[in-house]
């Protein structure tokens, strides 16, 4: 349990009144970042994005050995930095011109984009928040919500994109290729070395089925 002074450190936090939103979330933000992450991830979704393949996603990342990803169900998210990580859904284009009325610093889902994640670093480039805008018509695509969501999943946990072109690599190797590849059921081999070096075993392996659609 090598988490666990990862947790009593943010129980500590809470306790004596730091902000929470500073507490780590996961890794560095690259492949190559440290391993000063917390082993649970938790995000929130819109109760419309509460659908098996989204789950399915979630739980193919945390079958891998690497932090546990959280989905918390909420009636409403917002996109704005506010210290939580979370899902909102919007049209590419459509969403750009949205977030722009309402303020700077909200993620934007831009044209042709069926995804984006964006995070929020302290001062020490620990990940603290990571927000996901998905394209809300792939609500209707279950297949492929799935591969865009798992490819943003990977986002969230700090990987960068896998160099090479989705079309040249296999998404058995890896799942980052941008844009996010078709055909892919759980993160690649290449995306569970990069994974690893960010967080280098430190968290429980977790016995849990393999991850299917
Ligand atoms: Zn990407």
């Amino acid at each position: 349990m090598r988490c666990c002074p990862l947790v009593v450190s943010a129980i500590v936090a809470i306790v004596l009144g730091c902000d929470r939103r500073e507490t780590p979330l996961t890794a560095g933000g690259n492949d190559s970042g440290r391993a000063n992450g917390s082993c649970v991830v938790e995000l929130q979704i819109p109760v419309e994005a509460d659908l098996p393949s989204v789950h399915a996603a979630a739980a193919a990342w945390s079958a891998t050995g690497g932090p546990r990803v959280s989905l918390v169900r909420v009636g409403r998210t917002t996109s704005f930095e506010d210290g939580r990580s979370q899902v909102t859904l919007g049209v590419p284009g459509a969403h750009c011109k949205e977030v722009a009325t309402k303020g700077e610093s909200a993620t934007c889902l831009d044209h042709g984009q069926e995804g984006v994640t964006r995070q929020r670093l302290n001062q020490d480039d620990v990940v603290v928040e990571s927000d996901v805008v998905l394209d809300r018509r792939l609500l209707a695509h279950p297949a492929r919500l799935y591969e865009v969501w798992l490819h943003e999943l990977g986002h969230v946990l700090g990987l960068d994109h896998f160099p090479g072109r989705s079309e040249q690599i296999r998404p058995d190797v890896s799942v980052m290729t941008n844009p996010a590849p078709h055909g892919s059921t759980r993160p690649g081999t290449a995306d569970l070395r990069a994974l690893s070096r960010a967080y280098g075993g430190s968290c429980p392996t977790r016995k849990s089925p393999a991850a299917s659609r």
